[in-house]
């Protein structure tokens, strides 16, 4: 029997074990945000939660890293939908294992520790392994002699399977500008059975020769230049090495299968679908595509979930809305066409959910997520697919084979049909879509779909300027070591040397009065912004007093540089004045009291909402507290009330707060709360609050409150939507709060004195106010219908014979149709027989009739309809109702009395003997 195979998490074990024995420190993956990346759609590759580590701004406790890092590469520079469910090795959602240098090993070490797991440790077949190494295609770069030299020197390394590839296979860049480096790949050598392109014309089957038979399974980067410009390179002083392996990949080839999909990590999902269609193992194979897409597709929507990435209309969102669709749009090829998507995500859950805890967590918003999405989806595919059907064969019969952008954006905004399901249908007819007309239409819809930049602009120069002005300060030995010590924690002042002054982008010595400017001092207790908290405001003042600066916000343009921005209020701050500089203690007070609530909020919604409501964003200002969470329908009055007084027992509670620092990992492991997009140290501060049973536990970096008490009340203010499942509460504590309940009571007090009672009464006294006018609009109601029938009886006198019929065709004022219906009523109480009445009036400028015709007469061809009609046709209106009654209304009250007048006539004429 053969050995047993490794499973992929054993396979991912051994390779963290391997790099951990080898003095790396195991690093979670960051979220599938990236932190404080704007630019940057999804985390793409391991690099990322590194970035500042390379460009100098960022410093860790450790040399050398390993991990396995979450990646999507579905949008911006790094897209590879278009190949997933066509090929094996290409997914939306991958794993990428790596080992990371910071300016300690390099070349040699990072080539033989790639050789010795692969061939040692994994026993791969030396002779099918290739590396390639950079030589430049344009000449200028030096050729990596280096690494060729490392990998020819391995025990077993065939020479000439070390391959020189130019820029574009083997020279990494970041951006435009910075860190970059020579990288060396690694590819192994599966077979000819493997190539996928035998025959194909021009194919030449050899390494990066594009087959399935040299598979690119390890990329290690070496980062030793900083690019300056397109033709300009210097050394780096520290030399980073960056690897990223494939981990589908590399399981695939350890678990002897060739595809990624039928690995253990993603086979299950296969066989889930499988069953929820009912296929046959034939069927399934004879119809692959469809579950590819569909496991690959599962397993990133629940991982961006768990990530708080919920399905929307932009960016993020967006893409998460797009894969869901899609899976399901692929799940109607093999016949499922109601919501299964979640049930495969469940899969993903149980599998993953021990490395990846999130994906626990977030069980159930990942199940109604995914479910909601799907739903919405189903009611509107077949439309949407039937219009774009109509519009592509009406492009065949043109013999055009484009569609419009703009139609395909209209197919998005009428029936949320995702650009990509366009496409894949398009294309699979035989069209191409316009995606550039597309953007530019959604772009005009506001709904732009979110293809970010891989990497954006890192702001290199205003860095540089701050990094030489910590370097000159640290040689001069007025700064520490780490830059600007930071501590706004334990106090509000601060005094020190001012270090330097920064206006419009240049140091200065001196400033004058009415000076924007930046200032650094040695330590800061002012706040910067962070995790959702405002920064703090203040004053910096020499000890003598002569000058004043106005600090209005704060910022930390690079590693250890902290700076105060402001404007010169009074004097001429000079370079090397001693300074006192303090925080707006009453302003920090309030900001302290409403971050502390927001934890409590947080705390007390997930248990009374569920743990699906999690935070998605957060302002802590001194004046309110937003809070939005994933939630996916509106909270109720009564949650409301629930939740409100939930955080107001916990502030009655008057809990002291725990606040400790330990590894980010331990945290996590603990249950503390993260924020998505929010990049942790590896030593992180974490809040508990709640005595010895805390409810609440949070990693944050910002400043609280001592005890709970101190928030005094917090009030919700509002509660809405922000985007497709995300809730946005508003509240307000302490002195904001005090200010609104002052002003209610003024108010409540006013509003009291207004109708003669006081506030505690007020309700009553509304209600018996009410009932007072209610029942005097009944008497004046009452009052009104007497005098219209006293006005009646009078007109009764007006009453004509008519072949042996009673008349009255008249126009009583003022009067509403009910009353004319009594009035009518009235009538033929009195004239049970041979009567006929219409009775018309006037109200708010619109007519109404009546007409009223006894039993007997219908016998000899009257009809109340009939006669309330030709009254209302000259006023330009229409009526009916039954033959003895009927009413009609009209436009054109000036033909009424002429209508009336008629009557007699009409009676006359239709009238048999
Ligand atoms: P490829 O040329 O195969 O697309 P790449 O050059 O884009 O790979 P890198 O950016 O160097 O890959 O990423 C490092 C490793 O991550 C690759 O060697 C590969 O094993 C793996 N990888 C890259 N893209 C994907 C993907 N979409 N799905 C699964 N694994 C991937
Ligand atoms: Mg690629």
């Amino acid at each position: 029997m053969a050995s047993k195979k490794p499973t992929g998490a054993e396979i991912r074990k051994t390779f963290l074990d391997f790099f951990e024995e080898h003095g790396h420190t195991f690093v979670a993956s960051a979220s599938l945000v990236p932190g404080g990346d704007q630019t940057l759609l999804f985390t793409n590759a391991g690099m990322v939660q590194f970035k500042d580590v390379f460009l100098g701004t960022d410093k860790r406790p450790y040399k050398r890293a390993t991990d396995s890092q979450k990646c999507m590469r579905v949008a911006g520079k790094h897209n590879d939908l278009e190949d997933v469910g066509r090929d094996s090795i290409h997914h939306t959602f991958f794993e990428m294992l790596g080992n990371w240098s910071f300016g300690d090993y390099y070349k040699k070490e990072a080539i033989t520790w790639a050789w010795q797991l692969l061939t040692d440790v994994w026993g791969l077949p030396k002779e099918n392994i290739w590396s390639t190494v950079f030589r430049d295609d344009k000449g200028n770069i030096p050729q990596d002699d280096e690494a060729a030299e490392a990998w020819r020197g391995q025990p077993g390394m065939n020479p000439a399977h070390v391959l020189y590839f130019g820029r574009k296979d083997n020279f990494w860049e970041m951006a435009e500008t910075g860190p970059c480096g020579p990288c060396s790949e690694i590819h192994l050598d599966r077979g000819l059975k493997y190539c996928d392109k035998q025959g194909v014309p021009g194919h030449i089957c050899q390494v990066n020769g594009d087959c399935q038979r040299f598979l690119e399974l390890w990329n290690l980067v070496f980062i030793q230049y900083n690019r300056l410009s397109p033709t300009e390179l210097e050394p780096l002083p520290a030399k980073h090495v960056d690897t990223g392996m494939g981990f589908e990949r590399i399981v695939s080839v350890l678990q002897d299968v060739d595809s990624n999909y039928r690995t253990d990590l993603l086979w299950p999902l296969i066989l889930t679908t499988q069953k929820l269609a009912g296929y046959s193992d034939e069927q399934r194979e004879a119809n692959f595509t469809p579950f590819r897409v569909i496991a690959d597709h599962a397993r990133a929507a629940a991982f961006l979930i768990a990530d708080g990435v919920v399905p929307g209309n932009l960016g993020r969102n967006y893409v998460t809305r797009m894969i869901i669709r899609r899976a399901y749009r692929f799940g109607g090829k093999i016949g499922l066409c109601e919501p299964f998507l979640a049930k495969v995500a469940e899969v993903v859950i149980n599998h993953y959910g021990d490395f990846y805890p999130e994906l626990k967590r977030n069980r159930k918003s990942i199940n109604i997520s995914i479910t909601r999405e799907e739903e919405q989806f189903q009611r509107t595919l077949d439309r949407a697919t039937t219009q774009l059907e109509d519009l592509l064969n009406k492009l065949g019969k043109s013999r055009q084979t484009i569609l419009p952008g703009d139609q395909a954006a209209d197919l998005y905004t009428t029936y949320g049909m995702p650009f990509e399901i366009t496409r894949d249908i398009a294309r699979e007819r035989g069209f191409d879509v316009d995606e550039t007309g597309f953007n530019q239409a959604m772009e005009e819809h506001r709904l732009a779909s979110g293809a970010g930049k891989a990497m954006g602009d890192l702001g290199g120069e205003e860095v540089e300027i701050y990094r030489q002005v910590v370097m000159d300060l640290q040689s001069q030995g007025s700064l520490s070591e780490i830059g600007v010590v930071y501590d706004p924690y334990s106090r509000l002042d601060v005094s020190g040397k001012l270090l330097s002054m920064v206006r419009d982008g240049h140091p200065i010595q001196m400033a004058n009065p009415g000076d924007e400017l930046e200032v650094i001092l040695p330590e800061t207790c002012f706040y910067v912004e962070s995790g959702g908290q405002v920064s703090d405001t203040g004053t910096i003042r020499d000890v003598g007093d002569t000058w004043e600066i106005e600090v209005k916000d704060m910022r930390k343009p690079a590693a250890g540089v902290i700076v105060h921005v402001g404007n010169v209020i009074s004097g001429k701050p000079q370079v090397g004045d001693e300074a006192i500089a303090s925080v707006d203690t009453q302003r920090r007070r309030d900001i302290m009291r409403n971050h502390t609530a927001t934890h409590l909020l947080h705390a007390v919604l997930r248990k009374v909402l569920g743990d699906h409501a999690r935070q998605a964003g957060s302002l802590v200002a001194p004046d309110r507290l937003r809070f939005d969470f994933t939630h996916p329908e509106a909270v109720t009055p009564p949650q409301l009330t629930q939740i409100e007084a939930g955080v107001n027992q916990h502030i009655l509670g008057d809990y002291q707060l725990k606040i400790t620092y330990k590894p980010l990992e331990q945290a996590i492991a603990e249950g503390a709360m993260a924020l998505f997009g929010e990049k942790y140290t590896e030593t992180v501060r974490t809040i508990t609050i709640g005595g010895d049973k805390p409810f609440s536990y949070e990693l944050c970096g910002g400043t609280h409150v001592n005890e709970t008490g101190d928030i005094g009340i917090c009030l919700l203010t509002s509660e809405g939507s922000v985007a497709a499942g995300i809730r946005r509460i508003e509240a307000v504590t302490g002195r904001k709060a005090y200010e609104i309940i002052r002003s209610r009571f003024a108010k409540s007090a006013q509003a009291a004195s207004l109708v003669g009672s006081t506030p505690d009464n007020l309700p009553e006294k509304i209600v018996s106010v009410l009932d007072e006018l209610n029942s005097l609009r009944k008497q004046v109601s009452a009052l009104r219908q007497n005098q219209v029938a006293a006005e009646f009886v009078l007109k009764l006198q007006e009453t004509r014979m008519v072949d042996g019929v009673r008349v009255i065709a008249t126009r009583l004022s003022d009067a509403d149709m009910d009353t004319l219906r009594q009035m009518a009523d009235r009538f033929r109480q009195q004239y049970p027989t041979h009567s006929v009445a219409v009775l018309g009036s006037v109200k708010d400028g619109r007519p109404s009739i009546i007409a009223a015709v006894t039993e007997d007469l219908i016998a000899r061809g009257l009809n109340a309809v009939e006669l309330v009609k030709f009254v209302a046709a000259p006023l330009g209106g229409a009526g009916g109702g039954r033959p003895t009654l009927a009413q009609a209304g009209g436009k054109d009250a000036s033909q009424l009395e002429m209508a009336l007048g008629k009557v007699e006539a009409w009676v006359k004429e239709n009238i048999h003997p």
